[in-house]
Formats: C-alpha cells, sequence, structure tokens
C-alpha cells in the first residue's frame, strides 16, 4: 500500500451527488474523503441537458426537490459561480387536449408543495408565445424552475468541498470494499498505479450509474440499467426561448443559452454501461417533432451530439438512504434521469443522516428496501 488514510465519512464518486454530499458534510466538520475514479463531474452529471425542473416530477421527489431547488439560488456563495443558473419558468407543453387536462390533474397535485403551476391554453397561449408552432396548444409554466449549465455546476461542487476540507481524489479508482466491524476498509487506486488503503466510519455510495457495484459489495444490488439521453446544440440563434421546455409525456426538451446556442434533448443514444454514444437517427427524428413545436429551428446548424451513462430504475425513483446490509453505509444512486437539481438537497439529506441520524425530508419512497431481496452481489 502506498497510502493510509482515515476519514469519518468516505464518499465514492465525484459526480454532483457525492461532491454535494462531500461539500455539505465537510461544511458541518466532518473528515471527508471523496474518490472519483476519472474526474468530478465528467460523468452524468457535468454532460446532462442541465434542466432545473420541479414540475413533472413523480409526487414523493417533490418534497426533496423544493428542498433542492431552495439550494440552486444560493450557488454562488456555496460554490463561487451561479453556474449559468437561470431562473427562466419551465413550460411544459401540451399537444392534444389530453395533455391538457393531464397537466392540471398534476398542477392540482403538484401546487401544494409550492410549484405555482400556470395554466395557459387558446388565444392567450397563442399571444404569450408567437414562436411555438401549432403542435403546441397550450402549457403549464412553473415560474421558479430554470436551468444551468452542468459542466460549470459540477466541478464547482467539488472544489468547494476541497475549499471546506474534503480531500477530493481523482483519477482514485475503488477496487474494493469490506466493512470490517467497525469500519470501511476501502482499497482504490490512482492512475499511476499508486495503491491508497482508507479507513471510514461511513460510507457513501454515489457511484451513478455504476452505483450496482458498491452496492454488490454490501449484496444488495438492484435492478438498475444503463441509459443513454440523447442530446445536441445548435448554433447561435437570436433569442427567442424565453423558458426551459418540455413536453407532457416526454421525448423532446429544449433551452435557450444566453449565447444563442439552443440546447435539446430526447431519446436515447447507445453504449455499453461504460461508454455512450449519441445516435444520429434519434436526433434527426426527435429533431423533427422539435421544429413542429418550434419552427425556427427548421434551418438550425447543428454543432454537436453527445450523451452520457445514467443508472435507471424501475419506477424512476433514485436509491436514497441507509443500506439494509450494513451500518453506517448510504446508498444516493440510479437518478433515473432526473438527479441534477436534485443533487444539492441530497448532499443535505445525507449529511443529515450522517450528523443528525435522520432527516426531515421524506425520502421512505426511495429506500433500497423497495427492491427486495438483493439480486446477488
Ligand atoms: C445526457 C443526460 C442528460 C440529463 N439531463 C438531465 C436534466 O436535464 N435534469 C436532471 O435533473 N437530470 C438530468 N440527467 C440526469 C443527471 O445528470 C444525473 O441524474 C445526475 O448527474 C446523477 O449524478 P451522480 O453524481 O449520481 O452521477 P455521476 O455524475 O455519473 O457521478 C458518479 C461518479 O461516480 C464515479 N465512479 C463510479 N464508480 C466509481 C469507483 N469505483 N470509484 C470511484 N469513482 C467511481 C463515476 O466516474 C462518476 O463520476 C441527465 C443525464 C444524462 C446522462
Amino acid at each position: 500500500m502506498n497510502e493510509t488514510l482515515r476519514f469519518d465519512v468516505l464518499v465514492v464518486g465525484g459526480g454532483l451527488v457525492g461532491s454535494s454530499t462531500a461539500l455539505m458534510l465537510a461544511r458541518r466538520g466532518l473528515k471527508v474523503g471523496l474518490f472519483e475514479r476519472r474526474y468530478c463531474g465528467a460523468q452524468a452529471s457535468g454532460v446532462n441537458y442541465g434542466g432545473v425542473r420541479r414540475q413533472g416530477r413523480l409526487a414523493e421527489q417533490l418534497p426533496l426537490a423544493v428542498r433542492a431547488r431552495r439550494i440552486w439560488d444560493r450557488l454562488p456563495e456555496l460554490v463561487g459561480t451561479d453556474g449559468e443558473f437561470v431562473v427562466s419558468g419551465h413550460l411544459r407543453l401540451a399537444r392534444s387536449v389530453a395533455d391538457l387536462a393531464a397537466l392540471e390533474a398534476y398542477a392540482q397535485m403538484a401546487n401544494p408543495f409550492g410549484l405555482d403551476l400556470q395554466l395557459l391554453s387558446g388565444p392567450t397561449f397563442r399571444r404569450r408565445y408567437p414562436w411555438l408552432g401549432a403542435a403546441a396548444l397550450g402549457g403549464s409554466l412553473c415560474p421558479g424552475d430554470g436551468h444551468a449549465n452542468p459542466r460549470v455546476v459540477s466541478p464547482a461542487f467539488a472544489r468547494a468541498a476541497r475549499a471546506a476540507g474534503a480531500d477530493v481524489r481523482e483519477q482514485t479508482a475503488v477496487t474494493n470494499i469490506v466493512y470490517a466491524g467497525e469500519r470501511f476498509v476501502v482499497e482504490a487506486r490512482h492512475d499511476s498505479g499508486a495503491m491508497i488503503e482508507a479507513r471510514a466510519d461511513w460510507l457513501v455510495n454515489a457511484a451513478g450509474a455504476w452505483g450496482n457495484t458498491v452496492a454488490g459489495y454490501f449484496g444488495e444490488s438492484i435492478p438498475m440499467e444503463p441509459i443513454y439521453p440523447n442530446m445536441w446544440v445548435t448554433e447561435p440563434l437570436p433569442y427567442f426561448i424565453d423558458h426551459n421546455l418540455g413536453v407532457y409525456g416526454g421525448g423532446i426538451y429544449a433551452r435557450q443559452v444566453a449565447r444563442g446556442n439552443v440546447v435539446i434533448g430526447g431519446g436515447r443514444g447507445s453504449g455499453d454501461g461504460e461508454y455512450a454514444q449519441p445516435l444520429t437517427e434519434t436526433t434527426r427524428t426527435v429533431m423533427r417533432a422539435a421544429c413542429g413545436l418550434l419552427p425556427r429551428l427548421k434551418d438550425a446548424l447543428l454543432l454537436r451530439s453527445w450523451t452520457g451513462v445514467e443508472g435507471s430504475t424501475p419506477d424512476d425513483n433514485p436509491v436514497i438512504g441507509f443500506s439494509r446490509t450494513t451500518p453506517r453505509l448510504l446508498h444516493a444512486f440510479g437518478f433515473s434521469g432526473g438527479g441534477f437539481l436534485l443533487a444539492p438537497g441530497v448532499g443535505q439529506v445525507l449529511s443529515d443522516l450522517v450528523v443528525d441520524g435522520a432527516t426531515s425530508t421524506p425520502i421512505d419512497a426511495f429506500s433500497i428496501e423497495r427492491f427486495g431481496l438483493a439480486r446477488g452481489g
């Protein structure tokens, strides 16, 4: 062993979930280590669409989403950058009368959580959004939602965690973990070949799409599949899209950044669980549908397309909370395409669990228990 380390809490994975957890714990005075096998924020957390959106989430995610959303207002003070976070509002479009009815039902469910959803249709909608195509019949606006630049936000959380005292190690892959009575013994390998042994009282599994490898050390891997959301960006266009846009039922989302580029997502790319690539055919099909909603995109030049690897669970909810096999092991993975907004809130919740032993945010729906017996490990 080239180095032996000792922590109160060791976080595995330097995506936004792991980095925000390390930051929150370090700010509460704990000795925190974070091991990231590549670079912090280089996986899903740094390549996602950038939607900071509560609207459209499952009911059980709303309390956590609301808590997380409050943190986004404090990014400059917390991580030293606003991360290009814009409170643009999120407009969820309806393409049929049935969609409009579903948006109305969703608003009734979600508004008690403080989302302030406003339904728009008919001539009012048309007058307010002359740049939307005939395919959009109406929509639901969540004024407090927005979007941000994941490439800026995610590494900033890791830098802030380091500045707060966490020992953040990149190019450091966790290769084995055992729970040895009172504490975790973690083996890791730096890209240089150096071997590290770390002992920690608590372990946080924030390994994203690879969370099952860590959960598997403790006999509790879950049914999770990798997904590869397909994304692309246009050349800069004159500014016209006021909001972060989505559609009821999913499948198309778009936002325009201050420089004028329109970031669009929809459909899936392909991958092997480790690496991923966008699919031209997906981009072409979704872009055609997007032009029905946003006719001004018709002649736009596409500059780049990409995707990333994300872990998706059967019920689209993440696993957040205590292990059922091992004391002081916390899981936070499987965010199923929706972890960007949530991650800062997840960091706070996990720091509550470590420091206070409980959290005021309801997380029972995210328990690993819901998957029943372990599928090996
Ligand atoms: C293309 C795309 C678009 C998306 N769009 C949105 C969106 O608009 N809004 C939204 O809310 N969500 C979105 N998501 C989902 C969101 O990005 C994820 O839910 C979130 O980033 C998950 O964060 P994470 O920290 O769990 O995972 P990650 O960012 O993947 O971080 C996990 C980290 O663990 C590391 N790791 C794994 N195994 C080990 C090991 N053995 N040792 C050390 N390190 C390890 C990995 O290298 C990785 O850096 C999107 C995802 C993708 C891929």
